[in-house]
């Protein structure tokens, strides 16, 4: 095996010589030269009051030469006289390789100048994880930051997920996705199987089926089977058709594991790295029959099943052994007078399909972890996905699965000649920069500081005046144009980047191909019908926005002089002087809005903010504050006296329900925030740390002016964070009303519905259970959360009267609580109906993160969480009905507390029955805030 030399430290970029007292030690005791004792006995020093400031005055006859020269050389040591020089830190781009296993990571990422971090630093810029990585961490990273995971992806890296998704498409667009071999999920699809394996034998044809765990890795738990009937209905597994007649070399089976990476879902940008390897089984491939089925070596082309024979080559270059590179292959190829090209591009060609797949789940999973994130703006995510494709005797690539933490160990030279171009290529094409963190900085002020002025802003309303309404709708087109060519300019200075940079990738997605791009944003626009449905037509139109617009920097240059033109020569105005006419504006009276006549593109934008001239110097201020607000926060405030979870408000005995309308505790707490530890609330005392940390001078202090400039910054933030206080009790008032509407029926049936599920919960709890947890794939588990999230949305557009809700923090809030009730394929929801303290576990992501967050913040993520578990459960009842109905047989869902007597009722009758009967009495109950009820429990 054959290394890299190892790039010592002493070779990084950004290290300097050493200093330290100890070298300086041994170099003084060599050479203690008179002259440069000279140098430090003439130097004045405020500091130093010992004798050797009196130079040419002091001579100690008791001393001889030597003896001073080695007092003072012992005075250098100790250094008392030597001013010290500020030793500026230098900064380096720090990687944080505590969660991989992989040296080569490491060797790859020291190549190119990064320093490995600690392992529990958290603010390093790259991350490198093995494993997939929770939303919650994901949500965490501040912008600047980048992690080698996206959220989501399980939805083709799992087999059973793979499955599932590409038997969608194909079922609508099976000419394109036919390269995904047939599969069934077991046990779901076992009678599908049974029934495909009987038109076989009714066409008196045989097939053989390979059948692998669903989250299988390494070919464990692989079998093959002759006679599909014989296959076990086992649970999670997948059973696939083989195929059969794969191109052999040298006579021998292999597989192909091709590298694939993604820098971005939103938009796409999908890398193939042009070489990967070739595995080859260990014994010579024939046909599979009875007798050969389980000659694993044969039929499996895993390194890790074939490393066990004793036939195994290890490669001792890319071109020979068992295990051979990609380039090899291609060559091998075209001595065989076969088109490599064609095969390269059809390989292309399928990742991308199957990246396209994946992606309405990418973007929804990254978006519900990054709100308020600018589209196109630089991913957080990263990945770099593993694909395994066997190629057929017609030179027909199969997919056969992706794995999304592909092996990077170095065992043999052809591994670490591709692994480690590989991950180089991939951290360049990156392109994180030291000033990254501080440009995160800059913007997140920016940020705050249009939060600051945004909140008394209104866009509608009776009370605005029609100047104002005209006025606004110049400026919100010119900020639409200013983002628009700010994603133009950001995009071709990426492009630019990626071509210089790409080393071994070529781009895949976007292809330069315009005939090629036109197809994948149809399937794009396609697989966002199949899996959205209902937010299908928004996504698409975006799509078609974001994937062809041809818009030239140019022209939105053009579009914006016109704006400012119309807005120069005062067309929204009554008149044409320059100067409104008219009732003034109601809103803006603060000299916000400034009339800028007469120069040209005034707005003109700022593509992205600044980075702080020094660098190095902002980031060491940055760490500070950093720490500075980190330690401010701890763990957040929680007050979980009087909060039971596991009830649903409305109904008796709900301990979240004491909390009273605006979000203080009406029962426990005779005060607000009384016996709980109030800290700071909202984003704006982050953003007035942020202010105050970004405004510091080099000494520390402020010019009166500054101060000023502090003192009102801080008044303002005040001011805006007793707003947000406000605003945020106001959506607790409006969530506490807030009702699941079951269709057709009333509240106070859908309540009753509630009731009724929550009597008989002993009942219902496996059926609602395996609804949830296996029933429900992903996207629907989402929709169900959507119901929610989708009013929630609404009460804060209404609430806070703002255009963009991605942007509040409570909404950043809300929605890292929807992303843990979806967490691990729904169990987030699902503990929440536990008796024991797994109902509140959610909580425990805001005791990991940084982010305050105040009680009635807090308050509303509980009545978010009880809105959802009630959404379950009317969904569920929903279904059963729908379901009953169709059948005509009574659902066990529609059994209430008489069937156990035996006493089962039609759907109809149920439905009928479920209404309460005494509609009043039930309102009255309702209307009441703390009813007494009973409480459903996952422990009954
Ligand atoms: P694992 O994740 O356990 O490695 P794979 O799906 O990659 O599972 O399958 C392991 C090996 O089995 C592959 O490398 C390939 O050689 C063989 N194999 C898997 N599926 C098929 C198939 N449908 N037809 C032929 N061979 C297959």
């Amino acid at each position: 095996m054959i290394r890299q030399p190892k790039a010592g430290l002493e070779r990084m970029p950004g290290m300097k010589p050493s200093s330290s007292v100890s070298s300086l030690a041994s170099t003084e005791k060599q050479d203690v030269t008179l002259s440069s004792l000279m140098h430090y006995t003439q130097r004045p020093s405020a500091k130093t009051t010992g004798p050797l400031q009196q130079t040419g005055r002091r001579h100690d006859d008791r001393l001889d030469e030597r003896q001073q020269e080695m007092a003072e050389a012992d005075d250098r040591l100790k250094g008392p006289l030597i001013p010290k020089k500020k030793r500026k830190k230098k900064s380096l781009i720090t990687v944080n390789l505590s969660g991989t296993r992989y040296d080569v990571i490491r060797q790859m990422s020291e190549k190119l100048g990064y320093a490995v971090a600690k392992d529990d630093d958290p603010n390093s810029y790259l991350f490198w994880n093995d494993c997939f990585v929770a939303t919650d961490r994901i949500s965490e990273m501040k912008s600047f930051q980048r992690i080698n995971h996206f959220p989501g992806m399980g939805e083709i890296t799992r087999k059973d997920c793979l499955a599932r998704n590409m038997a969608k498409v194909q079922k609508q667009l099976a000419d394109d996705f036919s390269f995904a071999p047939k599969t069934w999920i077991l046990p779901a699809d076992h009678s599908l199987l049974l029934n495909y394996a009987k038109d076989l034998r009714a066409k008196k044809k045989t097939k053989t089926f390979i059948i692998k765990p669903s989250n299988g890795a390494q070919g464990h738990g692989i079998q093959l089977f002759r006679n599909a009937e014989k296959i076990p209905q086992t649970e999670h597994f997948i059973v696939q058709e083989y195929i059969d007649k794969p191109l052999l070399m040298d006579g021998y089976k292999f597989d192909l594991r091709l590298y694939v990476l993604v820098t971005s879902c939103d938009p796409l940008r999908v890398f193939l790295f042009d070489d990967g390897l070739v595995r080859l089984s260990t014994e010579k491939y024939l046909a599979p029959t009875e007798a050969n089925i389980n000659h694993s070596f044969m039929h499996l082309t895993n390194y890790s099943v074939n490393k066990h024979n004793e036939f195994y080559e290890k490669g001792e270059s890319l071109s020979s052994g068992s295990k051979r590179s990609v380039q090899f292959f291609r060559e091998y190829l075209r001595q065989n007078d076969i088109n490599d090209g064609l095969l390269w591009q059809n390989i292309g060609d399928m990742i991308v399909k199957t990246l396209i797949v994946s992606e309405p789940h990418l973007l929804h999973a990254y978006r519900m972890c990054r709100p308020g994130a600018a589209p196109g703006s630089d991913s957080v995510c990263f990945e770099v996905l593993g694909f395994d494709v066997l190629i057929d005797r017609k030179l027909r690539p199969w997919l056969l699965e992706v794995n999304r933490s592909p092996s990077f160990g170095t065992d043999e030279r052809v591994d670490y000649d591709i692994k480690s171009a590989l991950i180089e290529d991939t951290i360049r094409l990156l392109n994180i920069k030291i000033s990254d963190k501080s440009r995160n900085m800059a913007a997140q002020k920016a940020e705050a500081r249009k939060r600051l002025f945004r909140q008394n802003k209104r866009t509608d309303g009776p009370d605005i005046t029609e100047y104002e309404k005209k006025r606004q709708s110049i400026e919100k087109r010119k900020e639409e144009l200013k983002e628009t060519l700010a994603r133009i300019r950001k995009v071709s200075a990426r492009e630019d980047y990626e071509n210089r940079n790409r080393g071994r990738f070529r781009r895949i997605f976007p292809p330069d191909d315009k005939i090629r791009h036109e197809r994948y944003v149809q399937l794009l626009s396609s697989t966002f019908g199949i899996f959205m449905s209902g937010k299908a037509p928004a996504m698409q139109k975006e799509i078609q926005r974001v994937y062809n617009n041809k818009l030239k920097e140019v022209d939105v240059m053009d579009m914006l002089a016109e704006c400012e033109a119309d807005e120069k020569e005062g067309k929204y105005y009554t008149g044409g002087t320059g100067k409104p006419r008219g009732p003034k504006p109601l809103y803006n009276t603060t000299g916000r809005f400034h009339y800028n006549h007469g120069k040209p593109l005034l707005s003109m934008p700022v593509s992205v903010p600044s980075p702080l001239e020094n660098d190095e110097d902002e980031d060491e201020e940055m760490e500070d504050e950093e720490t500075e607000s980190m330690s401010a926060s701890g763990s957040p405030s929680m007050a979980r006296q009087g909060y039971h979870p596991g009830r649903r408000p409305g109904s008796s005995g709900r301990p979240d329900s004491r909390l009273s309308n605006d979000g203080t505790s009406s029962t426990f707490n005779s005060r607000p925030n009384s016996g709980v530890r109030s800290r700071p609330t909202s984003n704006m005392s982050a953003a007035n740390q942020r202010s105050r940390s970004l405004s510091r001078t080099g000494n520390g202090k402020h010019t009166p002016l500054q101060r000023s400039t502090v003192q009102d910054d801080n008044f303002l933030l005040s001011v805006v964070k007793e707003r947000e206080d406000e605003l945020t009790r106001k959506t607790l008032v409006a969530l506490n009303e807030m009702r699941i509407k079951f269709p057709g029926k009333s509240d106070q049936e859908a309540e009753y519905i509630l009731d009724k599920l929550h009597e008989n919960w002993k009942f219902h709890k496996p059926r609602i259970a395996s609804y949830w947890l296996v029933k429900l794939d992903s996207i629907k588990r989402r929709k169900v959360i959507d119901i929610v999230r989708s009013n929630v949305r609404a009460v804060l557009l209404r609430t806070w009267r703002v255009s963009d809700v991605d942007s509040l923090k409570v909404y950043r809030i809300f929605n890292r609580v929807f992303n843990r009730l979806l967490w691990s394929h729904g169990q987030g929801l699902w503990n929440c109906f536990s008796s024991s303290s797994n109902a509140t576990s959610w909580e425990a992501i805001f005791s990991k993160s940084s982010e305050n967050i105040c009680e009635a913040e807090l308050n509303c993520c509980r009545r978010i969480v009880q809105l959802c578990r009630d959404c379950l459960l009317i969904v569920y009842q929903f279904a059963a009905e729908a379901k009953s109905s169709q059948s005509n047989t009574p659902h066990p869902s529609s059994v209430d507390e008489h069937s156990s007597t035996g006493q089962s009722i039609s759907a109809r009758d149920k439905s009928l029955s479920l209404i309460p009967p005494n509609t009043q009495t039930m309102s009255q109950k309702y209307s009441k805030l703390y009813p007494a009820t009973r409480t459903p429990s996952m422990g009954s």
